[in-house]
Order: C-alpha cells, then structure tokens, then sequence
C-alpha cells in the first residue's frame, strides 16, 4: 500500500497487508494470559504505556502531520489525547467492580468478564484518538486488540503499536493490522474469534459490518457519521460565536464526524451574524488552522458541493489536496444541507422561531452531535432536549471529551464510547448465585 503526505503528494513509505488468520490466533492466546494479568499490574502496565507514548508526542506527530495532513497543533494534541486514555483508563482495572445482590438462599455476585480479541476498525481523520478510543478501554478491560488503520493512513497506529511493546505489553495484546477495509477489514469482521469490533466510519460500511457481525452475534460500536447543526438565537452572544464557529466546522477541515456543518441562524440576527463571521472564515489559513484534505478523491467530491459561496477563504495552488474554508446559503433539499460534506464547508440557513429550529435541526438522517447558542437557560435545556443528537453543548462547541460518553442516535451510530462507563462495554456481565447449603 502505497502511502502519500497529502499537503505534497509526495511518496512517503510502502506498507505490506498483514494478514488475518495469523493475527487474531496470536491475539487469542495472548488474551488468555492478558485476562489473568491482576488489576493493579495491568493498571501499571497502561501507565507505563501512557508515559511511553508521552515521550514520543513530538515523533508521533510528526508522523501524523506527514501521514494525514494534519497541523502540528492538532497532531500534538491528539498524540496527548491517546497519553491521556490510556492515564484515564489505567484507573479501571482496579475498578471494575461487580454487584452484591440481595437474593434469597445464598448469595448472588456479578463479575465483568472481558470479551476476548477486539477489533478497533479506524477511519483516516483522526487515525490516532479513535484508535485508542477503542484499545484503551478495551484493554483496561482485559481483552486483547488489533487495530485494523485506514489503508491512507496507518504509520501512526504502526508506531503505537511497537510503543505498546516497548512499554512492556506482552505481544500479542495490542497488535497493528494493516491491510485494505474491502479485504483485511471484512476478513477481520467476520473471524469467529474476534469477539468485538468497534468501528468508525462511513454510514454504508457500518451497515455491512453490522450484518457481517450477524452471523456470530459479534458485538459491535458503530460511530459513524454527522450533520451537526449550530443553532443560534438571536439573543446568543453572537461575537463569541462568530469567533467560535470556523474551529467548530473547519477544524481538520472540515474531515469531522462533528463538524458543525449546519448553521441554522435566528433569521432577525442573520445578516448581522454573517458580518461578524466573515473576517474569521478569511482569516482561517490553510497550513496553520487546517490542512489538506486526505486525498484527491476526497477534493473532488467536496468540490462537487460547492457553487456560488456566499463567503471564502483562500487555498494554496499546486501540490497537496487543499480546499479552502467556504460558506454556502442552503435550502432545505440542497445536497450540501443534508449530505455528510466532511469538508471545510459550512451551510447556513436562517430560522424565525424555537420550534421551527428544531424542526430543521432535526431533518436529517444523522444525529451525532450540535451546538445551541443562547443566554436563556431554559431555551437551551428545551432545545438540548428536542434535538436529536448524542452529544449537544450549549454556548460552545465541544464534542468529544474522554470523561463523558460519545456517540450517536440515528444513523450516526450504536453504542457509546468514552467516559467512565466505556470498559464495562467490553465486557459480557456473568452473574453467579451461591447456594448457602453445601
Ligand atoms: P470507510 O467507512 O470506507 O472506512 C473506514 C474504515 O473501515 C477504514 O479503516 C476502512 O479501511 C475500513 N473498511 C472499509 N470497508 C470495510 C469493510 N467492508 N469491512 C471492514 N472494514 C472496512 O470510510 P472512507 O474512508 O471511505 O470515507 C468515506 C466517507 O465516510 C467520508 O467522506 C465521510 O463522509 C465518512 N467518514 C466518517 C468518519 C467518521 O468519523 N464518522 C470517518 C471516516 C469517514 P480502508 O481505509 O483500508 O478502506
């Protein structure tokens, strides 16, 4: 497989497909010794992992700003994101507590049992936190791991995977496969020892996986795409927005499953609203904000959805798959309004009351994350609640935080990730009633 820095188009490595078999039977015998590893000795061998990939921040990133594009503010910081999983859930092992249930005759206990070999199935965006989203959790939990990368994008999971063992992983608990999603991924999918797959992706293929987990009854997370909307009322601090929304929607330009992609606007504040965003939406600079998108094909359609912007910002010619940031008037059947972009391209449509708002946030197949901006407190608790999405912040932009669950409603997704229930979903709960007679 052929690997590209996508700011250059240049070459950058050459990558062998791993294959299946092999890989899952190493992770399976790996896990029966990994599941008996105690809680505390598994908990210092994640810390050790932690301060391992915190010694390597600036070679990870770099990594990722040639692999994916990325900024090396953003490449930084998502480096640090997997340092810090892996701190966050080096505490679970030593908490995976289970129930003690009143019962009559005996005495009934619960137990969290890890699943055995889990599949972590990544996408190009965010190559390094949505794998360790998925392996942290899950090997706090116990279970063993393979990281199946995107086929753009897998330098970084290789490298994290060799930090595993240097941080005195046993081989075999967290292993790196790489290889096509078409082939290795649906291969890996449908093994009947991998007990879990966590996948994050397009709509289309978390659909294949979920009736490709059919058969065995594999347990599956689906994260999948979105149509974040902002919905912004007239009596919102509209500066503070106008400041806070390019990074909401340009941020990786635009390639984010919660990309506010939508501005739904209080139609008395619209024009004005778009006065102040102007000048941040031209000040947002390719190269220092946000970089390339992925790769040619990945420009070509998201220029398929742009004619006549309303506003934009400029882009680097030549080399690298640039795309600069842009604002479109939408309509409600505008293919740009309700399909997933996941380009620096934000849609604008204006609303004149609460309910109709929530009517058009809500029109859509996806239902992942959004925004309400607004000083009324009660407006945002009732609009919080209506809008159908799994993550909402109010008077801000924030959507995925490792403390709290992250996941979608619709077709944006099943299950949840993050916070401080995500170990338990690696996990199958196993219930034992002793009876008090001998
Ligand atoms: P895909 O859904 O095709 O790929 C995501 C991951 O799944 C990759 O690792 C891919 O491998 C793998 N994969 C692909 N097909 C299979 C399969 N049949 N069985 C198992 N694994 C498989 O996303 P794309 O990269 O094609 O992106 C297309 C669109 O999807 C984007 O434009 C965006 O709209 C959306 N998307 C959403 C994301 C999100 O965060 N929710 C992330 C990425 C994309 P490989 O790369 O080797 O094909």
């Amino acid at each position: 497989m052929k690997i590209v820095d996508p700011a250059t188009e240049e070459e950058i490595a050459f990558i062998e497909p791993g294959e299946v078999g092999p890989v899952v039977e190493n992770a399976k015998r790996a896990f029966a010794s990994w599941r008996r590893v105690s809680p505390g000795d598994r908990a210092k061998l994640l810390r050790r992992f932690a301060s391992v990939i915190d010694a390597h921040i600036d070679e990870l990133a770099a990594i990722e700003v040639r692999n994916a594009g990325h900024t090396q503010g953003n490449a930084r910081w998502e480096a640090g994101n997997v340092r810090d999983l892996l701190d966050y859930y080096s505490g679970a092992p030593e908490r995976l507590c289970g129930l003690q249930i009143p019962v009559a005759g005996g005495w009934d206990v619960t137990f969290h049992e890890p699943l055995g070999v889990v599949g972590v199935i990544v996408p190009w965006n965010f190559p390094m936190p949505i794998a360790a989203w998925g392996f942290a959790p899950a090997l706090a939990a116990g279970n063993t791991v393979i990281i199946k990368p995107a086929e753009l994008t897998p330098l970084t999971a290789l490298r994290i995977g060799e930090l595993a063992l240097e941080a005195g992983l046993p081989e075999g608990v967290l292993t790196v496969l790489t290889g096509p999603g078409s082939v290795t991924g649906r291969e890996l999918v449908s093994h009947p020892d991998v007990r879990k797959i966590c996948f994050t992706g397009s709509v289309e293929v978390g659909k294949q996986i979920m009736a490709a987990c059919a058969p065995d009854l594999t347990r599956v997370t689906l994260e999948l795409g979105g149509k974040a909307a902002t919905v912004l009322f007239a009596d919102a601090n509209l500066e503070k927005a106008a400041a806070a929304l390019p990074g909401a929607v340009f941020d990786n330009a635009g390639q984010d499953c919660c990309a506010r992609s939508r501005l739904l606007v209080e139609r008395s504040v619209h024009d004005e609203f778009l006065a102040l965003l102007e000048p941040h939406v031209r000040n947002w600079r390719c190269g220092t904000d946000m970089g390339p998108l992925i790769s040619a094909a990945q420009r070509e359609r998201v220029a398929s959805y742009v004619d006549n912007p309303l506003m934009q910002g400029s882009a680097p010619h030549g080399k690298g798959y640039w795309f600069p940031a842009t604002v479109l008037a939408a309509g409600p059947g505008d293919r740009h309004w309700r399909e997933e972009v996941f380009g620096p391209v934000l849609s604008v449509m204006p609303f004149d009351s609460e309910s109709e708002a929530i009517r058009l946030a809500n029109d859509t197949e996806f239902g992942l994350s959004g925004s309400i901006w607004t000083r009324n407190l009660g407006r945002a608790m009732r609009v919080s609640r209506a809008v159908e999405a799994g993550v909402l912040s109010v008077n801000s932009h924030s959507s995925v935080r490792y403390w709290t669950p992250f996941g979608g409603v619709k077709q944006s997704g099943l299950g949840r990730e993050l916070g401080p229930d995500a170990p338990l979903a690696f996990t199958d709960t196993k219930n034992v009633f002793i009876s008090e007679e001998d």
